[in-house]
């Protein structure tokens, strides 16, 4: 069930990046397993899915000791500065939510601690909403100069999290962000190279692709939704 879904997402994936004349290498699928039993995970594995996201620092790391291996393991979610120790120095593949100076500074604090670098995405609140993590697109090049300064960050590019059920909404926000990312990758500021721009997920990715994102993250579609005790409440 959740292979097949897996693979009518990667289907659509593909398809959105030929409709767009994008090479499929172009965009990674990161499977959000957030909320999801390990079970699910392994699943996904056995087709030779290795790319994942969660977004509480307490799962991800409980998932990463239950499911040794090669996984590539993505941190989505908000993260407090008081968490930052547990994930810096394992091996996380990117950070996607680094949206204040304070928590890069403590990134980098502790990465040097322990000798690591630290890939990481810059959050953008693209839609401007109260609820959400991210810096307001303005803010972006202070955020990024401020941070392009602690050598134990690898600055990769930005993330969105866009406002929910709105594809078409989304596309002019998915194309700010490209052109923001554009325009900061403009600066040349040493030891930053903004390739990557995460957006898009279950509502809109194929949007997103069409955009130019390079990394997709997609929960509901493959795992289902979410319960989180409740149902989740969905506009
Ligand atoms: C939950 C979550 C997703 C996946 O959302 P779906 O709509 O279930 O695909 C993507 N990105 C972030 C940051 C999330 O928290």
């Amino acid at each position: 069930m959740i292979q097949e879904n897996y693979r009518q997402i990667e289907a659509r994936v593909a398809a959105a990046c030929e409709k767009a004349g994008r090479a499929r290498e172009e965009v990674t699928l990161v499977a959000v397993s957030k909320t999801k039993p390990e079970e699910q995970i392994r699943e996904l594995m056995e087709i030779g899915v290795r790319d994942f996201g969660e977004n509480k620092v307490q799962d991800l790391c409980k998932k990463m000791e239950d499911i040794p291996g090669e996984n590539r393991w993505h941190f989505i979610g908000g993260l407090q500065r008081n968490k930052v120790k547990y994930l810096v120095g394992r091996p996380i593949c990117l950070i996607h939510s680094v949206d204040s100076i304070k928590l890069a500074q403590e990134i980098q604090k502790e990465a040097e601690k322990k000798g690591v670098t630290v890939p990481v995405l810059l959050e953008i609140n693209i839609g401007g909403e109260q609820s959400k993590g991210g810096v307001a697109p303005k803010e972006a090049e202070a955020l990024l100069r401020q941070a392009a300064v602690f050598s134990r960050l690898r600055i990769q590019g930005l993330m969105t999290v866009a406002p929910p059920g709105k594809e078409e909404e989304n596309r002019a926000y998915f194309r700010e962000m490209r052109l923001l990312r554009d325009r900061l990758a403009a600066l040349a500021l040493p030891g930053v190279d903004l390739r990557e721009l995460s957006m898009g997920m279950t509502d809109d990715f194929e949007t997103a692709i069409a955009e130019g994102a390079t990394i997709v993250r997609v929960g509901t579609a493959i795992f289902g939704s979410r319960s989180y005790g409740e149902p989740e409440w969905r506009p």
